[in-house]
């Protein structure tokens, strides 16, 4: 096996060498063939097991006429019989192609993403029962793929012997891809079995995989086959199934079968707890008004907040510094601009509307249903949704609302109303206007 891998794949002699010619036969169970790394290269374990894998899955499957899967351990737990289930574990685990950075445990729960974290968890404590399928959505850098590969790993640690997949859209649909182009009809075959013998599949960003034929295609038989059979499938997506505009009807109902959760945009306290969190393995000191003044400015999302910590880190060890203040700022200069105009806070928004209707702030916020404070209450969740990066449920706060859905439905009212009437559009443009100028 190991020679015919060697010419199918080109090997050089230095990598033959390192990594193939140590590895033995260890047994095959279950369609499971397991080799051996020799102890003295348990450093390598990931590294083989990630650049061979695959090379001895096809050679062994085709050499043997019989799919197998392939598992790597370790020669010193190998010996070790209790170890076995450790090595089904570590089979499960590997094959699962989770990051072990993103975990529930460092995952900060706050108001945006306060529901899609226990639909989550609720999913990982009771895969294929609880909600089947769970669709998670939101913008770019919000936290679903941490979310993903949470689940994976809760799933992983409680059922050892549960197999696992996480996948990104592109890789799916390359395999998809690859295997029709190749137009052998055993990978068509393996792929299917990898893909419709698991217990929970992850599909990450599942927008790129629609409208893509054949591999939606390949999609929809594999969600069928899964799901009638009670396993576990969660979907990642930019937006709710009923806005994506190309999506097929089957597809949408099916999408709509289980729960789909939202992930709103952080607010400044989920912020500032990211931020914190983050600084937990830092050992030196930084001031409070360091993490005020990031979270404050850097609201778009949390790639980008994380980006921004990183760069003040990395600005302070670079130049000896400590993390002061006025470091930070010119640490991110380029990023927060100091001129920056007046900052649009619903705050701003609530006392411009309530100027231009001649009512106070206090109406605007509070619960009186009368019909003139309905209106420019609804105005003000427009705008702040339009103007400024808060989240709904910010929105809702800054208003007095407890319940974000009162805001979508505000939200909506607007944008329908200002459709027919004319008056109302052309007066939402001047209070705009009245904001944004300084
Ligand atoms: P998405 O998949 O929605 O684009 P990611 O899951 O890749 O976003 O998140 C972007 C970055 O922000 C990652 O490094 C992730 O760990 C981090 N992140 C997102 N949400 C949180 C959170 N609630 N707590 C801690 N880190 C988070
Ligand atoms: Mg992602």
């Amino acid at each position: 096996i190991k020679e015919t891998l060697r010419t199918e794949y080109d090997l050089s002699d230095i990598s033959y060498n390192t990594w193939v010619k140590p590895l033995n036969f260890h047994s095959e169970k279950d369609d499971i063939v397991t080799i051996m790394i020799p102890s003295d290269q348990a450093h390598a374990l990931k590294y083989i097991s990630s650049k061979y894998k695959s090379y001895f899955q096809v050679t062994i499957s085709e050499m043997m006429d019989h799919t197998y899967d392939i598992a790597f351990i370790l020669e010193k737990d190998a010996e070790n019989e209790t170890s076995s289930s450790k090595a089904v574990y570590n089979i499960n685990y590997i094959n699962a192609n989770l990051n072990s950075k993103y975990r529930f445990d460092t995952f900060v729960v706050g108001g945006n993403n306060k529901f899609a974290h226990s639909a989550s968890l609720a999913v990982a404590e009771s895969p294929g029962e609880a909600y089947n399928p769970l669709y998670l959505y939101g913008g770019a850098g919000l936290g679903k793929t941490h979310l993903m590969h949470s689940i994976g790993h809760f799933i992983l640690d409680q059922n050892p012997d549960m197999k696992v997949l996480y996948v990104t859209s592109e890789q799916f649909t390359n395999e998809v891809i690859e295997s029709i182009r190749s137009g052998n009809a055993a990978k068509m075959n393996r792929l299917r079995e990898k893909y419709r013998t698991v217990d929970v599949l992850l599909i990450d960003d599942v927008q790129f995989i629609i409208g893509k034929e054949s591999t939606q295609e390949e999609f929809f038989h594999t969600f069928n086959v899964l799901h009638s059979a009670g396993k576990q499938i969660i979907l990642s997506s930019d937006k709710p199934p009923k806005e994506m505009e190309t999506l097929e009807e089957r597809f949408r109902s099916r999408f709509e079968w289980g729960l789909i959760a939202d992930i709103q945009p952080p607010d400044y306290e989920t912020r500032y707890a990211i931020l914190k969190k983050n600084a937990e393995n830092y050992n030196k000191e930084i001031k409070e008004e360091v993490f005020q003044y990031i979270a404050t400015n850097i609201k778009s999302n949390i790639r980008e907040l994380e980006g921004a910590y990183n760069k003040v880190i990395a600005f302070a060890r670079l130049n000896k510094l400590d993390i002061t203040l006025e470091n930070v700022q010119e640490a991110l200069k380029d990023i927060i601009s100091s001129h920056s105009t007046r900052q649009i806070t619903p705050q701003l928004i609530i006392d411009i509307v309530a100027e231009h209707f001649g009512i106070s702030p206090e109406d605007i916020v509070s619960r009186k249903r009368n019909s003139e404070f309905v209106q420019p209450r609804q105005i003000c969740m427009y705008l702040c949704r339009h103007l400024t990066e808060e989240s709904l449920q910010s929105i809702g706060k800054a208003l007095g609302k407890k319940d974000h859905t009162t805001v979508i439905h505000g939200i909506e009212k607007i944008t329908e109303d200002i459709k027919t009437n004319a008056e109302l559009k052309n007066r939402i443009d001047i209070i705009r206007k009245k904001i944004s100028s300084d």
